[in-house]
């Protein structure tokens, strides 16, 4: 291997892994390339994640990165769950010891931004309309690169990290499994804006047994709401005049994840290596950090030990939204009004409310060791 900060590090994906591992190589001293097959960030608009929670903020205050989500997040205050129009209970995210509380909102398209202008100030560009087509060789990575003007080339590599997202070429191309289940239920969503100010202070999500109707902050005048129902559109009591429906979308969830996160020297981090429903709002964070992890480990020399690192975050972020997922899309009448009685005893416990917080902040996952306790 040559000199740490001679290593060719291959990035394939520019979403906000990659960018993440891009930016924390750098801040180090390594010059990673950061492909991606798409034209440009994700737009503002249409953004998937929204949720950034306190373990991201942590990871990410080093690289300058943090300040900058800070100034332009909503903080979510407080996360409300309810029945009809009972409320079963209220999470108070500000409750806790940490220096970071409650739930930032901000658009993935804008926190990307935010990564990649953190990057620049290293002097690294994402290559653009670079498809990453294949890899082989986990010791000597060779990555088949497909360029801009539809040539292809072969280039080695002493690191190559797939952050190429849930249909991860990197993943298949290096023979990584990716074992679990799709659920067969649909979840629809839809942002729409206000003609004036909503309260941004706080999340929601309401029973209506069946089905579920969440309500998350978006920005001081846009709103989104997440359903297991169809006809949710009719459900919603709106908080202001709507100005316009700015994304209307459905998708369907998948809980997988690889059982190796690393072949020799080809690692996977994000959704190339794990993907849960995003209840409780954890992909985008869990797969920072995942990137963060893998370039501390790099910079160690300790890149063997990223799998049984990382599992244990994977399983219990996987295990925790397959449980929450579980309980939002119950159908049982009789299962629907017990949830309904637990909820508020089971809240009254001071470790469960805890766990649950914890949770939400995302400090559930073994804590950094290069970042202050
Ligand atoms: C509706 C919805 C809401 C969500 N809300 C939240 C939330 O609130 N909080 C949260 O933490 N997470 C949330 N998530 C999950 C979050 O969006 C993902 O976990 C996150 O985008 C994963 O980031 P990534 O960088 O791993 O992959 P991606 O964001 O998918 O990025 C992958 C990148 O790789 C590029 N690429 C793909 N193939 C190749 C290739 N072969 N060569 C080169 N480039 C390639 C793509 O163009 C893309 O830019 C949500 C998801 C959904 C669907």
């Amino acid at each position: 291997m040559p000199a740490k900060r001679n290593l060719r590090i291959l990035i394939a994906g520019a979403g906000p892994v990659g960018l993440t591992a891009a930016l924390e190589l750098a801040r180090r001293g390594y010059r990673p390339r950061i492909v991606d097959e798409g034209d440009d960030l994700a737009p503002a608009v249409q953004s998937r994640a929204l949720a950034v929670n306190a373990r991201t903020l942590f990871l990410l205050e080093p690289s300058g990165v943090t300040e900058k989500l800070l100034a332009e997040a909503q903080q979510i205050c407080e996360m409300r769950i309810g029945a009809g129009v009972r409320r079963l209970m209220t999470i108070d995210l500000l409750a806790t010891d940490s220096r970071h509380r409650g739930m930032h909102a901000l658009p993935q398209g804008r926190t990307e931004r935010i990564l990649a202008e953190a990057l620049a100030a290293y002097g690294i560009a994402v290559e653009w309309r670079t498809e990453c087509v294949a890899v082989s060789d986990p010791e000597i990575p060779v990555a088949t690169l497909a360029l801009p003007d539809g040539s292809r080339k072969d280039e080695p590599f002493d690191i190559v990290i797939g952050a190429d997202g849930a249909h991860s070429t990197m993943r298949k191309s290096a023979g990584f499994d990716f074992p679990g289940s799709a659920l067969s239920e649909t979840f629809y969503l839809a942002d729409y804006r206000y003609a004036a100010p909503v309260d941004t202070s706080y999340a929601e999500a309401r029973f209506f047994d069946p089905g579920v109707i969440a309500r998350l902050p978006v920005s001081p005048s846009i709103l989104r709401y997440v359903s297991t129902l169809p006809d949710f559109r009719e459900r919603i009591e709106h908080p202001a005049p709507v100005d316009a429906v700015l994304w209307e979308s459905d998708f369907h969830v998948s809980f997988r994840h690889t059982a190796q996160m690393a072949k020799g020297n080809i690692f996977l981090a994000g959704d190339a290596a794990h993907i849960h429903s995003p209840v409780g709002g954890r992909g985008m964070n869990l797969g920072i950090e995942d990137a963060c992890w893998l370039a501390w480990l790099i910079d160690e020399g300790r890149t063997g030990e990223y799998t049984r690192l990382r599992l244990t975050a994977v399983e219990t972020v996987l295990a925790d939204t397959r449980r929450m997922t579980r309980l939002i899309l119950m159908r049982n009448p009789i299962l629907c009004a017990l949830r309904n009685l637990a909820v508020p005893l089971l809240a009254a416990i001071p470790r469960v409310r805890q766990e649950g917080l914890n949770g939400v902040l995302g400090l559930d996952t073994p804590a950094p060791p290069w970042l202050p306790a």
